[in-house]
């Protein structure tokens, strides 16, 4: 399973984490960067990245199709 990684966007407004596994989006309602950081970092290690996985049994299967 490939590790996960969570990267944290800081443009001046609220702070947003994408997994770079899945490119799921975590955001917080806390305004405080701090609480906010901590609220996406309990989101991302709490999902799962089905996105990932629906996207490799994707490629499983068409290459099934292309051999
Ligand atoms: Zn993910």
């Amino acid at each position: 399973m490939a590790k996960r990684k969570l990267r944290l966007l800081k443009r001046g407004g609220p702070i947003i984490g994408i997994c770079e596994g899945c490119l799921a989006r975590f955001k917080s309602g806390f305004t405080g960067s701090i609480a906010a950081e901590a609220e996406i970092r309990v989101r991302f290690a709490a999902h799962k990245c089905l996105h990932a996985r629906q996207i490799a049994a994707k490629m499983h299967a068409d290459m099934h199709k292309v051999a």
